[in-house]
C-alpha cells in the first residue's frame, strides 16, 4: 500500500468523458490498495474564459472578487470527479481549500501556500475515500478564497503530497514525461527517466514548461517524488515506470551522473539585450545601472562587460525579459546622467540556449564543446552566463532551431534511430 497524490491537468478534466477516464485510473489505484487524494485543475480553457469575464466586468477589479470567480473552475471538476467515483462504487469526497483549509498568504491573485491542515484528508483516506480536492485555491489569513498564480494546481498538488507524507506526486498531463529538449525541434528528443529538482529548475526556468516553477521549488525543499506522465496513455503503468521522476541528487546516483554529461537543452525566446555604450569604468557605475532595475523590479539575466582601452570606457551589455524592455529603457534614460552612458542600443530577437546536467559539475570542457559545436556553425555569441549545472548563450533567434539541433548532438543527447 502507498499513500500518493494524483494531480490531474486542465486537458485531462476537459469534460465528461475525459473526467470518466480520469476516473477509471483513480479507481484501479484504489483497487490496487493505495490511498489516494486527487488534486485536479480546471477544464482546459475555463480559466481564461472567467478571467476575460471579470475584464469585462471592469477594467480595474478586486483581486479578492478575481479569486472567488476564477477558483470556481476546481470547483466544478473536483465535484464532478466525486460524482463519477461515486458512481463507479468508489467512495470519494471533495474537499475545498477553505474547507481542509489549504492556508495562504494575503496577496490575491498570487498566494502562496503557508500550510495545510491534512487531518480531514488523512482521516478520509485512512477510511478508503479518495479526497478530491480543487487545486489552484486555498483559503488567505483573512479568511477569504485566494488563488495561487496561473498553473497553481501543480503547486497544490506538491503541497498536498507534502502535508499527506505522500510516498509519490504523479502529475498527470498531456506530455509523457520531460524530454532532452523539445520534441518539435528535435524529433530524436530523448524522454528522460529521471532528472533532479535542481536540473528541472533550470530547465523549467529556461522555457521548459512542463511543471510550474514554484511546483519544483517546493517539492525540492520537502523532498517529494514528482513523476509527470501523460494522461493519454493506455493501459497499466508497469512498476511505476512511467513518465519522468523528479528527485533529489542522491536518487540518480554517481555512476549515471557521470555518464550523463548533459540532462536537456532549453531555449527562450523571451529575452530582450540592451547595450549602453561608453560607460565610465570607475567604481559604482555599473551599481548605476542595476539598482535602479532592481528597484524597478526588473529581473537582469545576462551580464557582459567589456572594456575599450582606446576611450577608457566600458560598454555593458545584459538581458532583461522582452515584456520589461520597454519599462528598463525607461529607467535607464532617466537615470542617463547619473550613469553616464552615450548610447543605449537594444535587440530583442535574441534567444537564449542553455545546456543543464548536474553531471556538469565533475566534468570539464562542457562548455569549450558548446562554444565550438556554436562556432562550426557560424553562429555568433552574444553573451554567455553560467551556474554550477548550467551554461547558457545568447544567439540570434534566427539561428535558435539549429543551435538547439546540432547541440543536441553534439552533446550525445539523440535517440537511437530505431527508437526515433
Ligand atoms: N486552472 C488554473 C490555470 O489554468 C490552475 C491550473 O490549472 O494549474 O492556471
Ligand atoms: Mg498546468
Amino acid at each position: 500500500m502507498a499513500r500518493i497524490v494524483m494531480k490531474f491537468g486542465g486537458t485531462s478534466m476537459a469534460g465528461i468523458e475525459r473526467i470518466r477516464s480520469v476516473a477509471e485510473r483513480v479507481r484501479r489505484e484504489v483497487d490496487d490498495g493505495n490511498q489516494v487524494a486527487v488534486v485536479v485543475s480546471a477544464m482546459a480553457g475555463e480559466t481564461d474564459r472567467l478571467i476575460q469575464f471579470c475584464r469585462e466586468a471592469a477594467s480595474l477589479y478586486d483581486p479578492r472578487e478575481y479569486d472567488v470567480v476564477v477558483a470556481s473552475g476546481e470547483q466544478v471538476t473536483s465535484g464532478l470527479l466525486a460524482i463519477m467515483l461515486q458512481s463507479m462504487g468508489v467512495a470519494a469526497r471533495s474537499w475545498m481549500g477553505w474547507q481542509l483549509p489549504i492556508m495562504t498568504s494575503d496577496a490575491h491573485s498570487t498566494a502562496r501556500i503557508s500550510g495545510i491542515d491534512a487531518k480531514a484528508i488523512d482521516t478520509a483516506i485512512s477510511g478508503g475515500e479518495v479526497a478530491v480536492i480543487p487545486g489552484f485555491q486555498g483559503m488567505s489569513a483573512g479568511g477569504r478564497l485566494a488563488t495561487l498564480g496561473r498553473g497553481g494546481s501543480d503547486t497544490s498538488a506538491v503541497a498536498v503530497a507534502a502535508a499527506m507524507k505522500a510516498d509519490r506526486c504523479d502529475i498527470y498531463t498531456d506530455v509523457d514525461g520531460v524530454y532532452t529538449t523539445d520534441p518539435r525541434i528535435v524529433p530524436r528528443a530523448r524522454k528522460l527517466s529521471r532528472v533532479t529538482y535542481e536540473e528541472m529548475l533550470e530547465l523549467a526556468s529556461v522555457g521548459a514548461k512542463v511543471l510550474q516553477t514554484r511546483s519544483v521549488g517546493l517539492a525540492m525543499k520537502k523532498g517529494v517524488r514528482v513523476r509527470v506522465l501523460s494522461s493519454f496513455d493506455d493501459g497499466r503503468d508497469e512498476g511505476g515506470h512511467r513518465g519522468t521522476l523528479i528527485v533529489g541528487d542522491e536518487e540518480i546516483g554517481e555512476s549515471d551522473m557521470e555518464e550523463q554529461l548533459i540532462t536537456g537543452i532549453a531555449h527562450d525566446k523571451n529575452e530582450a539585450k540592451v547595450t549602453l555604450t561608453s560607460v565610465p569604468d570607475k567604481p559604482g557605475a555599473v551599481a548605476s545601472i542595476f539598482t535602479p532595475l532592481a528597484a524597478a523590479e526588473i529581473n537582469v539575466d545576462m551580464i557582459v562587460q567589456n572594456f575599450a582601452r582606446d576611450t577608457g570606457n566600458t560598454d555593458v551589455t545584459f538581458t532583461v525579459p522582452a515584456a520589461d524592455l520597454a519599462r528598463s529603457i525607461d529607467v535607464l534614460e532617466r537615470e542617463k546622467p547619473s550613469i553616464g552612458f552615450r548610447e543605449l542600443s537594444h535587440d530583442t530577437n535574441v534567444c537564449k540556449i542553455s545546456v543543464v546536467g548536474v553531471g556538469m559539475r565533475s566534468h570539464a570542457g562542457v562548455a569549450a564543446t558548446m562554444f565550438q559545436t556554436l562556432a562550426d556553425r557560424g553562429i555568433n555569441i552574444l553573451a554567455i552566463a553560467t551556474s554550477e549545472i548550467k551554461i547558457s548563450v545568447l544567439i540570434e533567434e534566427d539561428y535558435t532551431e539549429l543551435a538547439v539541433r546540432v547541440l543536441h548532438t553534439a552533446y550525445g543527447l539523440d535517440a537511437d534511430e530505431e527508437a526515433a
